[in-house]
């Protein structure tokens, strides 16, 4: 058993079941290139690619490790262990955890050469003064709140934030950032103003500085709606799969899905008109249908809220899941199609001229294409096509 593989994993390895998921690393790729050139044209000169969440169900090491090689200038995680696992897989470009510090976490970061996100003077104070004490420079980006109101100093009080920064004497400013709240929405008014308050901040710590560090804001959703917003750095995550943040912002640019989750036909019955199908019978055969059943579940993160909703393909049709999503399987109305044991089912993806998308099934589900590809775990094997 290799190190860091759960005996599952190399069980998984194994014993393949017929549900994997297929990431396309050229794809990636093409959508990374993509994104930088969209950013490139409006003046930033950086992109980091957003890996946390495993690379929101694509894989943390495969796709980070794609990334870096294809010339990303820094990657973005979420946790300070996701950071780790990279610095492990041998990842050596800057990589910024985007989520808060925990006080005892500072070594960590320290040992691992990862860019902290500082949120307070506390933690400033806290971030120098163990850098100081271990003789080294911790690479820090200062987090601004301009109306998420999730973590960050308010723009309107940072004044003795960026004071005390400029004072530090054990902490390289690497950049400033921000994060939106209305992103996927050009025309909205918050996105306007929280980028005109981000910039007066920005050019306060410049001053300060003497020097510009990293100016960033910009993530998926701002970068196809409201590009203006790259400055120096952009930070995407869903676009780089290929999945559109919302419907209106798909003609953008031809983003190419990356991930493709496929299962196969593993049962094949005739429901009789007016049984019902799965768990609380949902759903009744309204004629005499042939229903088939695939397993994958909600246990394996195929949402429970697409039952009755969501579509498969199989042989290049589009067919309806019927009564709830199971833990571990799921039922689909072929009506008078045909299906046999051992057949490819799509769930997302293309086969033949159909496909599925995240962005789809998000709003069957009621939930962002985020929340789609994050949700799918670990039970589910990846297989990395391209990527040489
Ligand atoms: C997750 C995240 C991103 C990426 O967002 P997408 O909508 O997936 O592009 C960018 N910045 C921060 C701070 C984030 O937390």
């Amino acid at each position: 058993m290799q190190d860091g593989m759960s005996n599952f994993d190399a069980l998984q390895a194994v014993h393949s079941r017929p549900t994997w998921i297929e990431v396309d690393l050229d794809a990636l790729g093409r959508n990374f290139g993509q994104l930088r050139a969209r950013a490139g044209a409006y003046g930033a000169a950086a992109v980091m690619p957003i890996v946390k969440a495993n690379a929101y169900g694509h894989g943390l090491v495969p796709c980070a490790l794609h990334l870096a090689r294809l010339g990303a200038d820094a990657l973005g995680v979420a946790f300070v262990e996701e950071g780790i696992a990279l610095r492990q897989a041998g990842i050596h470009v800057p990589i910024l955890v985007l989520g808060g510090l925990v006080g005892s976490q500072i070594d960590l970061f320290l040992d691992h050469q990862l860019d902290l996100t500082v949120s307070s003077i506390a933690k400033l104070d806290a971030v120098d003064a163990q850098a100081a004490k271990r003789g080294m420079r911790a690479r820090v980006h200062l987090k601004i709140d301009t109306g998420m109101e999730r973590i960050g100093v308010h723009d309107y009080s940072s004044a003795a934030f960026l004071e005390r920064a400029a004072r530090c004497s054990h902490c390289e400013i690497v950049g400033i950032y921000s994060h939106f709240a209305c992103a996927k929405r050009a025309d909205h008014h918050l996105t306007v103003t929280q980028l005109a308050n981000f910039l007066a901040v920005t050019k306060r710590l410049e001053d300060l500085l003497g020097r510009r560090p990293l100016r960033h804001i910009a993530s998926s959703g701002s970068l196809l709606a409201f590009p203006e917003s790259s400055l120096d750095l952009v930070r995407p995550g869903v676009a780089l799969y290929g999945v559109s943040p919302s419907r209106e912002l798909d003609s953008i640019l031809p983003l190419e899905p990356v991930l493709r989750l496929r299962s196969e036909v593993v049962y094949f019955k005739v429901v009789r008109a007016g049984s019902g199908v799965s768990y609380e019978h949902t759903w009744h055969a309204p004629r005499d249908t042939r229903v088939v059943t695939i397993p994958i579940g909600y246990g394996d993160g195929y949402m429970r809220r697409l039952s009755n909703r969501g579509h498969v393909l199989i042989r290049g049709e589009r067919y309806p899941i019927v009564g709830t999503v199971c833990m571990d399987m799921l039922m689909v109305d072929i009506g008078d199609g045909t299906a046999y044991n051992g057949d490819e089912v799509v769930l997302i993806g293309a086969q033949g001229a159909e496909r599925v998308l995240a962005t789809e099934l998000a709003e069957l589900a009621e939930t962002t294409p985020h929340e789609v590809g994050t949700a799918l775990n670990h039970r589910l094997p990846r297989k990395y096509l391209g990527g040489g």
